[in-house]
């Protein structure tokens, strides 16, 4: 059986630097970390690779050459091995352009049975990344998921609703957007990190490895234009403190939202 798991490096903090003038996100120069979600999605893969025979999981990421990193930290946890698509043709790549990378990337490697995403990357937030890998490679896909168990060739899973939950049952192949309800990520062993520094895990793919024609990657591939991005100023006005006990608390509070009509 083959797992992938899509894992995105992120900046490590929710500050993220913006290219004024093209109005993209800059990477360069700011410390990363492995998507949270994405641990939580890799988590579920590992967890099956441990309870099943002849299981290889396998982490994918799309980025510049320091999102290697990220899938060294994945192999350390236990991936089999990592694959980064790093090449010039893919960079200014919105969501669209980033999945068709990434489905063109699954293509490639063949045979595949599940594939994991996170619910959603904590910098650009969209979660359509996976949702659209599915729709690329033509397979049902099983989002915001918290609960998950493999029965003989397809999955149960428990997906999240805002007020409740379904239970999903699906063939695979598929695709799952992984949230954090769904497990506690393990850390990386020492074996693991020994195995993940020995150089020979991490393959890295150009789009020509891939055979993608450049127009559908990179700016050229994204329909998306970003007119302009800013953040929201906090205006110091806004704030009200009511004071009291938290009785008298509490009545403030239903008085001041009765007032702007929020109740
Ligand atoms: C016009 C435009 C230009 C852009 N230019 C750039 C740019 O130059 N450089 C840049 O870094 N970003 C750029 N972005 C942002 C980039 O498109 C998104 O970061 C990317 O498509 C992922 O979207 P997201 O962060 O919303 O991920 P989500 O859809 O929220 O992610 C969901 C899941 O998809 C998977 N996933 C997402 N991205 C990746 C990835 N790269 N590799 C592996 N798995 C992934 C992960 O499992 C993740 O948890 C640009 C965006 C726009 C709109």
């Amino acid at each position: 059986m083959n797992i992938i798991v899509c894992i995105k490096q992120v900046p490590d903090t929710n500050e993220v630097k913006i290219d004024p003038d093209k109005g993209t996100l800059i990477r360069e120069g700011v410390p990363s970390i492995i998507n949270p979600d994405d641990k939580n999605a890799l988590e579920e893969a590992l967890r099956i690779k441990d309870e099943y025979e002849d299981v290889r999981v396998i982490a994918l990421s799309m980025g510049p050459a320091q999102a290697e990193l990220a899938l060294i930290e994945a192999v350390a946890m236990g991936a089999d091995e990592g694959i980064l698509l790093n090449d010039k043709a893919f960079a200014g790549s919105d969501t669209w352009a980033t999945s068709t990378a990434l489905a063109e990337a699954i293509k490639n490697i063949g045979e595949f049975d599940i594939i994991f995403c996170g619910q959603q990357a904590i910098d650009g937030d969209t979660g359509q990344v996976g949702p659209q890998i599915a729709e690329h490679l033509n397979i049902p896909q099983i989002t915001y998921v918290e609960g998950l168990k493999l029965e003989a060739s397809k999955v149960r899973a428990k997906r999240r609703l805002e007020d409740g939950y379904f239970i999903i049952e699906a063939e695979l192949p598929l695709l799952i957007t992984a949230t954090k309800a769904l497990n506690q990520p393990r850390y990386p062993s020492i074996r693991g990190i020994y195995e993940a520094f020995k150089g020979d895990r991490i393959k890295v793919l150009t789009a020509k490895d891939l055979g993608i024609e450049e127009y559908k990657v990179g700016l050229k591939g994204s329909p998306t234009r970003v007119s302009r991005s800013f953040t929201p100023e906090l205006k110091a006005g806004d704030l009200v403190m009511i004071e009291g006990s938290p009785k008298e608390q509490a009545e403030g509070l239903i008085v001041k939202l009765r007032e702007a009509r929020i109740i």
